[in-house]
């Protein structure tokens, strides 16, 4: 028993020494077949170009390379690395960088494909695209093509926002003559002038050096004749319009000597539009447009034609659009030529242009008021929002605004009242 049992102790070794092998040859085989699919950790990754890569794909090459091999498929890698980084662009330098550096010389194919599927080169390398199937290439222009149909449509349904409107971006015209200078400029002047004064500019028919003084050089001498007749007005107007578009501004806005201009309220109403659309704003003084018959110079029958004008004693704006369309009919003084065919006033003359000529609509703006509406109507609690005032004296009556302020006989025009109203902090405004 005891001989049996000495016998038999190298047979159990010699089963566990076989059992033992066998493990290990598993565990071997296991690691083996682990590496071939994963590769080494840390291993030094030898570049490879991009279309070595390629060539890979196929899976034409062997999975397992000799060493031999390996030596000199570096070399070969290393010497076209080389000249890849001293002939290619970044860009193309970047991509095929970053291909080569996830290929092994050890066990490529699988680790090249892994990457190259988690990688797309056709977005980075649209002109080398060597591998790209036409069914890859109209994959990706539909994606470009949705892309810009987003895009598109982003545009279309996005709000666009208008560009901010600053005082500055506004030539405010004022037409005056010689003998309203000291009744009506000194007014403007004193009162709402101040708050733009650097944009506004008087067009009268003189020189006067006191007010070019008070005025600091805005008055200009359009050398146009005195007078309340439509060749005068128009040759004003003509001249108002071409110093705008030599401005460079992005807003013309037009005023009466008899006009109070809340300038903040001006600035805020245009910035509600774009210069770079056709505006013509103002407001008509008539409830139906205005019908009038042009000679037929080729027969003898008249051509009835209608269209709305912004009355100028109210006021009217002019994007730089507009005036730009209108530049090649009515600038250089061509303005004056169509109000002598037409034969009407200056505000007349601008609303055919715009409206008939040119096909613009007036756009109703009620915050611009003339004295041909009756004055004492505008609300105090409104004056805040009313673009221009205007008063007027006829059959020994005025028509101004009701407004709580200086006396009837210190303020008859009503316009210092209605400036310490707006403006209580000029120092002509009594303390509150
Ligand atoms: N105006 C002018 N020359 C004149 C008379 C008036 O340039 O001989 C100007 C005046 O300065 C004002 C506009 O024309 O800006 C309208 O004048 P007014 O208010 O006297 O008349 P309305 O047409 O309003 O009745
Ligand atoms: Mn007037």
């Amino acid at each position: 028993m005891m001989s049996l049992s000495v016998l038999s102790l190298p047979q159990r070794y010699k089963r566990l020494l076989q059992a033992m092998t066998l493990a290990v040859a598993v565990v071997y085989m296991t690691l083996l077949l682990y590496q071939s699919a994963y590769g080494y950790p840390n291993f030094q990754l030898q570049p490879q170009p991009l279309s070595s890569s390629s060539q890979l794909l196929d899976g034409n090459e062997p999975a397992a390379i000799t060493t031999t091999q390996q030596l000199q498929q570096q070399q070969q890698h290393q010497q076209q690395q080389q000249q890849l980084q001293h002939s290619l662009p970044p860009t193309t330098q970047t991509a095929s960088s970053f291909a080569s550096s996830a290929a092994s010389p050890i066990t490529p194919s699988l680790i090249i494909r892994k990457d190259i599927h988690s990688f797309n080169f056709s977005d980075i390398e649209v002109s080398e695209r060597p591998t790209a199937t036409l069914l890859t290439e109209l994959a990706r222009r539909s994606r470009n093509g949705e892309l810009l149909h987003d895009l598109s449509q982003r545009a279309v349904t996005a709000t666009p926002q208008p560009p901010t409107t600053e005082l500055d971006d506004i030539f405010i015209s004022v037409k005056t003559t010689k003998n309203y200078h000291d009744t009506r400029l000194a007014l403007i002047i004193k009162t709402w002038f101040q708050l733009a004064r650097d944009q506004t500019w008087f067009f009268t028919d003189t020189d006067d050096h006191y007010y070019q003084e008070k005025t600091k050089g805005h008055l200009i001498n359009t050398k146009c004749s005195q007078g309340h007749f439509r060749k005068a007005l128009c040759c004003k107007m003509s001249a108002e319009l071409d110093i705008f578009l030599e401005s460079g501004k992005k807003w013309f806005c037009h005023f009466d000597d008899d006009n109070y201009v809340n300038v903040p309220r001006l600035v805020k109403l245009l910035d509600e539009y774009s210069p770079s659309v056709d505006w013509y704003l103002g407001k008509p003084s008539i409830s139906s447009p205005l019908e009038i018959h042009l000679d037929n110079k080729n027969t003898t029958t008249n051509k009835k034609i209608t269209f709305w004008f912004a009355t100028g004693g109210a006021g009217f704006c002019l994007s730089r659009a507009l005036t730009l369309k209108m530049l090649p009919i009515a600038g250089g003084g061509k303005f004056i030529s169509i109000g002598d065919k037409i034969r009407f006033p200056d505000d007349v003359t601008m609303g055919f242009i715009i409206e008939h000529l040119l096909k613009v609509p007036l756009t109703v703006v009620d915050n611009f008021h003339s004295h041909l509406e009756p004055m004492e109507f505008i609300r105090s609690d409104t004056f805040q929002d009313q673009v221009s005032f205007s008063y007027a004296h006829m059959k020994n009556q005025w028509n101004v605004i009701k407004v709580d302020g200086f006396d009837l006989k210190t303020d008859p025009k009503r316009f210092y009242s209605l400036h310490c109203q707006l403006f209580p902090y000029f120092s002509f405004c009594p303390p509150r």
